[in-house]
């Protein structure tokens, strides 16, 4: 008999599987942006297991809910999902990085399947996001954009902008994720430029703002709910733990751009392995 999961135990089994795939990836490279795609997995999770309308064999099909990464960089993290959700093999995961891939490192709307954007010029996924969000209102289409955004992604002018476009507009079909992992390019979030207190901002802007723990799948899935019945553009702030589910990594310095020796990746492994005994499938 085929146990029955619940959405929970589903979206559990799919972010273990993302970060899995994620590490393996990172792997064949040597190295890459493999603590973002950790701590981002639960969210991405949410989104594929869970939330987004798609048709794996039409990544093109008009209904479909738009995910936009704003964040070039998490290629790795979305290539996993999209594995994932059946979009690409999971066996083209392999060739991550290399010539002719159709998975560069930072992703390429042109190169990958389900890839809506090229993002990675940072703080502008949201003012493309309101863009298509108002397109199809107008086109009477009822897909909803889901735009996933960085906490550095906050300090950059557009973003804001986008912000208050998405209200006045009322784009009740746009939600929001930022994945505030405290951290960016240039070190700490908050020791470049602070923007706490950040849902007070995105509220000031006309938004339905929540904060959750974004690696709490629950906590994510209950914040969905409530965003999918806001009447206005929504936002879920997610405080996410860069590494998340490899202490090894959790806990490394230079966390941004990790390089990871080649014995280190066995003890990656198998701390993934042990953290998550009795999630994976
Ligand atoms: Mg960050």
């Amino acid at each position: 008999m085929t146990a029955v999961l619940s959405t929970s135990q589903k979206v559990r089994e799919a972010a273990y599987r993302i970060r899995c795939n994620a590490l393996h990836m990172g792997e064949v490279q040597g190295q890459g942006y493999v603590g973002q795609a950790l701590g981002a997995a639960d969210m991405l999770a949410v989104v594929y297991a869970h939330q987004l309308r798609y048709r794996a064999d039409d990544p093109h099909w008009q209904g479909r809910d738009r995910f936009l990464l704003s964040t070039g960089h998490y290629a790795i993290g979305l290539y996993a999902a999209l594995a994932e959700a059946g979009i690409i093999d999971v066996e083209e995961l392999e060739t991550y990085g290399s010539d002719d891939s159709r998975l560069p490192m930072s992703g390429m709307a042109s190169y990958t399947p389900g890839m809506e954007i090229s993002g990675g010029s940072l703080g502008h996924g949201l003012t493309v996001a309101v863009g298509m969000a108002l397109g199809l209102r107008h086109q009477g289409n009822g897909a909803r954009v889901i735009n996933f955004l960085s906490d550095g992604e906050l300090d950059e002018g557009s973003t804001w902008e986008a912000a208050m476009g998405a209200s006045h507009h009322a784009l009740s079909n746009l939600i929001a994720m930022v994945d505030i992992n405290a951290l960016q390019a240039d070190g700490p979030t908050a020791g470049v430029l602070r923007t706490e207190p950040v849902a007070d901002k995105w509220t000031a802007c006309g938004w339905f703002a929540q904060r959750v723990d974004g690696n709490d799948v629950d906590a994510l899935l209950a914040a969905f709910d409530a965003a999918n019945d806001a009447d206005v553009p929504a936002v879920i702030l997610c405080d996410t733990r860069i590494g998340r589910g490899v202490p090894l990594l959790e806990n490394r310095e230079k966390a941004h751009f990790m390089r990871i020796e080649e014995d280190e990746w066995a003890i990656c492994r198998e701390q993934l392995r042990t953290g998550f005994e009795g999630v994976s499938a």
